[in-house]
């Protein structure tokens, strides 16, 4: 059984709620910890302070019973208030250890030991695309490269010298980090702007743009460049001062060529939204462009480095090593980068299917008639335009808005299409969070961003920051949720399909999915409400319920967390701390002493911490400050936070499009 320790620092007020498997070192040096105890790989968890010891104490199950044991610490522990060097841990005590109060409750069905979900398909390594024939257990097992060598899988901490004996070309670097996508463009833009050259940095992915991932999945869900995105005017990834916003920037274009009344409509847009106009949202196209520009004037080419990450090991001297491939179908291309600081933004290791659809897929290997939304599906347009048909959308966030919009654009080429929008249950009211409630339309519930905007920066920030662990779960859940953003000419589709009837929405629970002798879909439905079973039938189904980012989905990071018994949030994402850093990576050369690595982790894979917003523009960049700031606190190689003259003097360098140093 695993248990879940959870505390507050009381120096910094950060909340940490990990779930660990014991037995469990706690410390404040990782390597002064044993990493195996009676043959059982031990959690390390790392605590900061002086009145920590290095090894302060250990837990471990003994017989069916859960022992607490003082390992020799200067300070002590306090078990419930009294002091313990060996005890018996019930659920619900409190551990007191130096200036950590930690609670510890037993968990009887974590994420680390929920049976992997069927319901995922990986994005393939050599075509970054989804792929319907890679499930990703495979992907996970396979080690079809024979790389990395088991002596440095096999390591916990690795040496430059074990390194040369495997003969593979090893590069060094002070900063690197690991995606290359807009999570690692806009950490490595930071890093520009504070001080850093474009010789201490390698991004390292698989794609030398840093948004062609993120736009493979906008086209996919019918997102092209001249549609609007989900996200702030000043949300802007080419642009850590968030001004001049993308709606200033619009206006500006638009007056120029003589469009004054649209540059004004926009600029009203922005001063008047959300309450007397609708919130601005910048058109995909115009993020791609300035982040090309970005990337131009920072050298990313420079910086960015093709390969896929394996696995990281923790060095002797502090550092990090990074396993990676470039291997190709004829070519084995395999080699190590050591670092001193790394990000992990990897983003979106799989697309999530409802399970009904993924077992109609998998009994039927039909792979077109079925699809999820982020997966390539125009053709399913283009066959509509020319014979119509009927369409089942799932799902109804942003993406089945979208979706709809897609199929009214058909539906103008073809009348023959027919929509139904198969709903689990009515949606009467929106959420209420405090005074604030969300308004519902037809069962759509509306939020123009997916968190409510002061998530990002404001008192909901603190809040979640602030809350205890079960409050920031509750908290989580009451400010998200699926949600579609309140735009009148969506609006206006689906209450015009309604009344023409082309669009309907159902209510009821899916008992299966079957083929139809005729190459359509049956879909047997247990109505809302009623004791009954329904059928429909469509020619597609469009699977709009979303992407997965749970750590185990990604070969890397599950080897990470496995390798290192890395604790989990209560989502399954990495648990990292308010500053994003994965403490339990903290590295130290081996005398313990000194500044060693450290480890960031930000995106999607951290949903379920302390920020809400992990996964947006925004986001991104908040998490880059904080943990660039956290960098800048400790000396590292050239960086300089980033205040006053000195961020001025680089936004106007911005401004003239001037390399930042
Ligand atoms: C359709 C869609 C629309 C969105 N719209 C908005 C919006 O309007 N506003 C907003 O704020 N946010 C939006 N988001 C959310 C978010 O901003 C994007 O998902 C963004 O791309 C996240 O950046 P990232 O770096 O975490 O992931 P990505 O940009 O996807 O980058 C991750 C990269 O890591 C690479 N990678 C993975 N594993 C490895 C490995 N082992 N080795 C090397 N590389 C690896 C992947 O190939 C990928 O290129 C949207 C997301 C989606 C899916």
């Amino acid at each position: 059984m695993q248990i879940r320790l959870s505390w507050q620092n009381l120096e910094t007020g950060e909340w940490r709620t990990p779930v660990l498997t014991p037995p469990i070192a706690l410390g404040r040096v990782f390597e002064r910890m044993p990493s195996t105890v009676n043959g059982e790989r031990v959690s390390r968890l790392v605590l900061n302070g002086e009145r920590v010891s290095r090894f302060h104490g250990l837990i471990t199950w003994e017989n069916g019973t859960l022992m607490l044991t003082d390992t020799g610490s200067r300070n002590g522990i306090l078990v419930n208030g009294i002091p313990q060097t060996r005890c018996v841990l019930q659920d619900g005590d409190l551990l007191q250890i130096a200036h950590y109060n930690i609670t510890l409750s037993l968990v009887t069905n974590s994420f680390n030991t929920l049976p992997q979900n069927q319901s995922q398909i990986s994005f393939s390594p050599p075509t970054k695309l989804p792929d319907t024939d890679l499930s990703s257990s495979t992907v996970s097992s396979a080690n079809r490269e024979n790389f990395p060598p088991q002596s440095f899988v096999n390591s916990l901490q690795i040496s430059v010298q074990q390194l040369q004996t495997l003969g593979l070309p090893t590069d060094e670097i002070d900063y690197l980090t690991i995606g290359a996508g807009l999570g690692s463009f806009i950490w490595v833009d930071l890093l520009r702007i504070s001080g850093i050259k474009s010789n201490q940095i390698i991004a390292l992915g698989i794609d030398n743009k840093p948004y062609t991932h993120y736009q493979q999945l906008c086209l996919n869900s019918q997102i092209p460049p001249q549609e609007r995105l989900r996200s702030n005017s000043d949300s802007c990834p080419d642009n850590i001062w968030g001004w001049p916003s993308y709606a200033l920037r619009e206006a500006y274009t638009e007056a120029r060529q003589g469009q004054f009344l649209t540059a004004l409509k926009l600029l009203w847009q922005v001063f008047a939204e959300p309450t007397f106009a609708e919130t601005y949202t910048p058109r995909s196209g115009d993020v791609f462009n300035s982040i090309d520009r970005e990337a131009h004037r920072i050298q990313w080419s420079q910086m960015y480095r093709y390969g896929r990450v394996k696995s990281i090991r923790k060095m002797t001297d502090g550092r990090y090593a990074i396993a990676y491939s470039r291997s190709t179908e004829n070519r084995r291309d395999h080699g190590f980068i050591l670092a001193r600081y790394v990000q992990i933004a990897t983003g979106y290791p799989a697309i999530q299917f409802l399970p009904d659809l993924q077992a109609y897929r998998e009994q039927t290997k039909d792979f077109k008639t079925v699809v999820n939304a982020y997966e390539n599906h125009d053709y399913i347009y283009e066959k509509l335009e020319q014979s119509g048909g009927t369409v089942i959308i799932r799902g109804r966030g942003i993406v089945a808005s979208r979706i709809l919009q897609r199929l009214y654009e058909a539906r103008q080429k073809n009348s023959q299409i027919q929509i139904l929008h198969l709903m689990r249950s009515p949606k009467a009211q929106g959420n209420q969070f405090e005074k604030a409630k969300r308004t519902v339309e037809n069962h759509f519930e509306f939020q123009p961003f997916n968190w409510p905007k002061s998530c990002w920066g404001g008192d909901l920030r603190q809040q979640l920051e602030a809350a205890n662990p079960q409050a920031r779960l509750k908290l989580l859940e009451q400010w998200g949720g699926t949600t579609t953003a309140p735009r009148k000419d969506w609006q206006n589709i689906v209450n015009q399909g309604l009344r023409q009837g082309w669009y309907r929405i159902t209510f009821g629970t899916v008992e299966r999915v079957e083929p139809t002798p005729q190459g359509r879909t049956l879909t047997t439905i247990r109505e809302h409400g009623l004791n009954a079973n329904l059928q429909l039938e469509a020619d597609f189904i469009i699977d709009a319920t979303g992407l997965d980012a749970k750590v185990n989905t990604n070969p890397f990071l599950n080897d990470l967390v496995t390798h290192y018994n890395l604790p989990l949030n209560t989502l399954g994402r990495l648990s990292v701390a308010n500053d994003f850093e994965l403490v339990e990576m903290r590295n130290s050369n081996s005398s313990g002493e000194g500044f060693g690595g450290r480890m960031y982790a930000v995106g999607a894979i951290t949903l379920g911490g302390p920020y809400a917003a992990v996964d947006s523009f925004l986001g991104l960049q908040y998490a880059a400050l904080v943990s660039v700031e956290n960098l800048a606190s400790l000396s590292t190689p050239s960086l300089r936070k980033l205040t006053g003259w000195h961020s001025l003097w680089q936004w106007f360098k911005w401004v003239n499009n001037q390399p930042p140093n």
